[in-house]
């Protein structure tokens, strides 16, 4: 098993690929946290895995939250291996992509919620000898985008540069952290244009593989990075994009 011994926190694992990516880490072997605002679905997610998963609470724009998290995470399981940094919010149901509370609510989430849980989970995993961040960022924040606040593409920005800076910081620590850039995939529950059917399938025309991804071929990614078989892969950006910004 590919992450056989290891234990993991997934923020925003109550649905889509957070979701995804939990079943994937146990089926191959991890404790997983599944951490949300969600209490329901991911509590539902938790018990359909089973005893090596659990749900905890988590507001990721909020610091108390994290700190309660990772205490959680080491008192049930004894450690922390990976932090999945999943959670976020769509720029793309905004009707006014010039609002600044949307500036402000999009970047606590996106941006602020990935800096928090690698303030975090960074002393924990330096205690347990290393570790594996891997950050979730998009296409968006790589490439400009239509339709969407431009905070989203700001806040995957963000996440793309503050996981490079992390895993040059903290190589010495055995920490790696990587960023993963899914293109289209399944809607996020907070789209709004870009669920739109029309939409979609005029922007599937600029995707070489003319098809969305799948969310587990974004888990699978995240599988490979945070386990040992990525041992000398830190700082990198993989899009997971049918080759969208290939172009
Ligand atoms: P999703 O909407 O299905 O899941 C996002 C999860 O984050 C939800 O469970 C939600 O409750 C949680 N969340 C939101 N705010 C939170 C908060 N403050 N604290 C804790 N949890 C919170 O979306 P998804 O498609 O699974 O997206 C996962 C990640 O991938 C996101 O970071 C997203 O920006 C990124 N992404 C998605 C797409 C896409 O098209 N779906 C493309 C590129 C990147």
């Amino acid at each position: 098993m590919r992450l056989a011994g290891k234990v993991a926190i997934i923020s925003g694992a109550a649905s889509g690929m957070g979701a995804a990516t939990a079943r994937l880490f146990a089926r191959e072997g991890a404790k997983v946290v599944i951490a949300d605002v969600l209490e329901h679905e991911g509590t539902r997610v938790a018990d359909a895995i089973g005893a090596g998963a659990r749900f905890e609470k988590l507001d990721v724009t909020d610091e108390e939250s994290w700190a309660a998290l990772v205490a959680a995470t080491q008192r049930h399981f004894g450690k922390l291996d990976v932090l999945v940094n999943n959670a976020g919010v769509s720029g793309s149901a905004e009707q006014d992509l010039y609002s600044t509370p949307a500036w402000h609510r999009i970047m606590a989430i996106n941006a602020t919620g990935v800096f928090l849980g690698m303030k975090h989970a960074i002393p924990a995993m330096i205690a347990g000898g290393g570790g594996s961040i891997v950050n979730l960022s998009s296409v968006a924040g790589i490439i400009g985008s239509e339709g969407i606040h431009m905070a989203y593409n700001a806040s995957k920005a963000a996440v793309r540069l503050m996981t490079k800076s992390v895993a040059v910081q903290h190589a010495r620590h055995k920490i790696r952290a990587n960023s993963v850039h899914p293109g289209m995939m399944p809607a996020m529950r907070t789209s709004g244009r870009t669920a739109d059917p029309a939409i979609r399938a005029e922007r599937l025309q600029s995707v070489p593989m003319r098809r969305a991804g799948e969310v587990d071929e974004v888990a699978y990614t995240i599988l490979f990075l945070a386990s040992d078989e990525a041992s000398y892969i830190t700082g990198a950006e993989i899009p997971v994009d049918g080759g969208a910004i290939a172009i």
